[in-house]
């Protein structure tokens, strides 16, 4: 077994045990692996694994990497690096979804950018949980306009929210932040938008994130080791 393999059949059998711990289905949640910095053929021996979706902060990254790999026709690439309006054409070219939505300017642009036989683009809002300053994402008393207006664009598909907690070791207030993200997804619901997607989790704290509801974990250090 490869070293890639073993670090996702680990991470794999993480989220399986979170599920289970949770009462969840063990189809509830979804491996996002975050490929960012690493090169193509990491990607492409992760592919080969049975892994589909890759996550990229960068838009040169992703862009490169997409072309590299247009062979593998199955690949699924996901955006969750904050986003410029300047660069939100080659990102409705290339991505299937995109979790840092943060301001109604940028879910316009990608709506009109989207080509037509793409299909819908799939989105997210992100929401700075945390509050720090530092953060990107729409603060959570922005996200409910926000989420109401993005979701009657026509060409992308709202499918839920998005969160990166701030780093802490105190685990109150990271399952507070996470519970937060939920709960805003749950009064988005009541007021009649259709979300299926909590984005939240990464390599140290994805089993507190499951608990809470997540339905995609963004994975990197834990699959492809440290980043340089
Ligand atoms: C880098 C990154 C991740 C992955 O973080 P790890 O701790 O390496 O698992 C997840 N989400 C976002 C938005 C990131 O930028």
């Amino acid at each position: 077994m490869s070293e890639i393999d073993k670090a996702r059949q680990s991470v794999l059998s993480r989220i399986t045990k979170a599920l289970q711990l949770a009462g969840r289905s063990s189809e509830a949640c979804q491996l996002l692996a975050v490929s960012k910095t690493f090169p193509a053929d990491s990607i492409r021996t992760c592919y080969a694994l049975g892994q589909r979706a890759f996550g990229e902060n960068y838009v040169h990254e992703l862009v490169e990497k997409a072309t590299q790999l247009t062979d593998l026709p199955l690949i699924e690439w996901h955006f969750i690096g904050p986003l410029q309006s300047n660069k939100t054409r080659v990102i409705a070219k290339t991505a299937h979804w995109v979790h840092s939505v943060d301001r109604l300017k940028i879910a316009q642009r990608l709506s009109e950018q989207r080509p037509a036989e793409l299909g819908l683009l799939n989105i997210c809002v992100q929401v700075n949980v945390s509050g720090e300053a530092s953060k990107s994402g729409c603060l959570p008393e922005e996200a409910v306009p926000l989420a109401h207006a993005a979701a009657v664009l026509p060409n992308l598909r709202l499918r839920g929210l998005m969160c990166i907690p701030e780093p802490t070791q105190d685990q109150a207030r990271l399952v507070g932040q996470f519970a937060s993200l939920r709960m805003l997804q749950t009064q988005l619901r009541q007021e009649g938008l259709v979300l299926d997607t909590l984005s939240m989790g990464m390599s140290a704290d994805l089993e507190v994130a499951i608990a809470e509801g997540a339905n995609i974990v963004r994975v990197g250090t834990a699959l492809f080791g440290a980043r340089h």
